[in-house]
């Protein structure tokens, strides 16, 4: 059951093997957090046919099938392009009228909905609304970016992130598995370093992701989050070396930028901050020390959540 391994999360596992999910939800969190794994397992599991025995089973032919990923009453929408646009959501919404062919209702997956421009979401709205048997799954980085209206008829629930110990034998069990060679430090190290994200700790072992993009990735997302994980993030950041410590300061003003632009809502914070860390820069070239550096950027962000 490779494909079905769902690690923590048991909030979604229950509720998928009760039949209780919901029939329109969101699942949310950071980019590698699971929630593509969790909608594979939470569909197959509310289209399990075993009664008896743990959802999904793995066995019966609806598990099979949703294993294999050739479920025909399992749809995973991925969006083709920057946004999901009206035409997109009018094209599942046919799809929802279609009998299921095999299974007591149909389970659609929409991956980034938060891709959906706003004109989408009103139509996606008018999905929900309709008497149907089908169960939505939303899958975005923050439920936050979605309309309120589209989110006050969701349940939402936020990917759980996975502590370094679990994190740890989870990729242990991977590379063991795979015919790559990941010596154990470097696993240690990416449990550590991807806060709870065992796609970005994948990243980290693979892609060879550097400390400071690691931590600046965390930053920026930390920022969408609350005062906490800000916090957190730059205590992380605070473990970088001098050197680390200017490439990561490079790539949150990168990131910040494109935050600006996709998000025009929170532009103002995030212009705040590009300003504030620019000023960084140059301390951190005045011989300003790492560990102030990043306490002042947590104490400078903590002002944007007291408002
Ligand atoms: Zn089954």
């Amino acid at each position: 059951m490779k494909r079905f391994e769902l690690l923590g999360n048991d909030r979604i596992k229950r509720a998928a093997a009760e039949g209780d999910l919901g029939s329109s939800v969101i699942f949310d969190g950071g980019p590698g957090t699971g929630k593509k794994t969790a909608a594979a397992y939470a569909a197959a599991a509310l289209l399990c046919r075993d009664k008896r025995e743990n959802r999904p089973c793995g066995r019966c032919r609806s598990c099979v099938q949703a294993l294999a990923g050739a479920h025909p009453d399992i749809t995973l929408f991925n969006p083709n392009g920057e946004n999901i646009k009206v035409d997109d959501i009018r094209c599942l919404r046919m799809e929802s009228f279609m009998t299921p062919t095999q299974s007591p209702f149909k389970v659609f997956i929409v991956n980034r909905a938060d891709l959906m421009n706003r004109e989408a979401q009103n139509a996606f709205l008018k999905v929900l609304e309709e008497p149907l048997s089908s169960v939505f799954i939303l899958l975005c980085r923050n439920a936050y970016s979605l309309l309120q209206t589209v989110r006050s008829r969701c349940r939402v629930y936020s990917m759980e992130p996975i502590d370094p110990i679990r994190a740890e034998a989870f990729l242990t069990a991977r590379y063991a598995a795979s015919d790559k060679t990941v010596s154990h430090g470097d696993i240690v190290e990416a449990a550590r370093l991807c806060l709870g994200s065992l796609g970005q700790a994948i990243d980290i072992i693979e892609k060879g992701q550097t400390k400071a993009s690691a931590a600046a990735a965390d930053f920026l997302a930390a920022l969408d989050r609350d005062e906490i994980s800000v916090m957190e993030a730059c205590l992380r950041a605070s473990a970088l070396n001098r050197t680390e410590y200017g490439d990561f300061c490079l790539e949150v003003t990168g990131g910040l930028v494109k935050a600006a632009l996709e998000r025009p809502e929170r532009r103002e914070i995030y212009i705040a901050v590009y300003d504030h860390i620019q000023e960084q820069k140059d301390r951190l070239a005045d011989n300003g020390g790492v560990f102030a550096l990043a306490g002042l950027l947590s104490v400078f962000c903590a002002g944007f959540y007291r408002r």
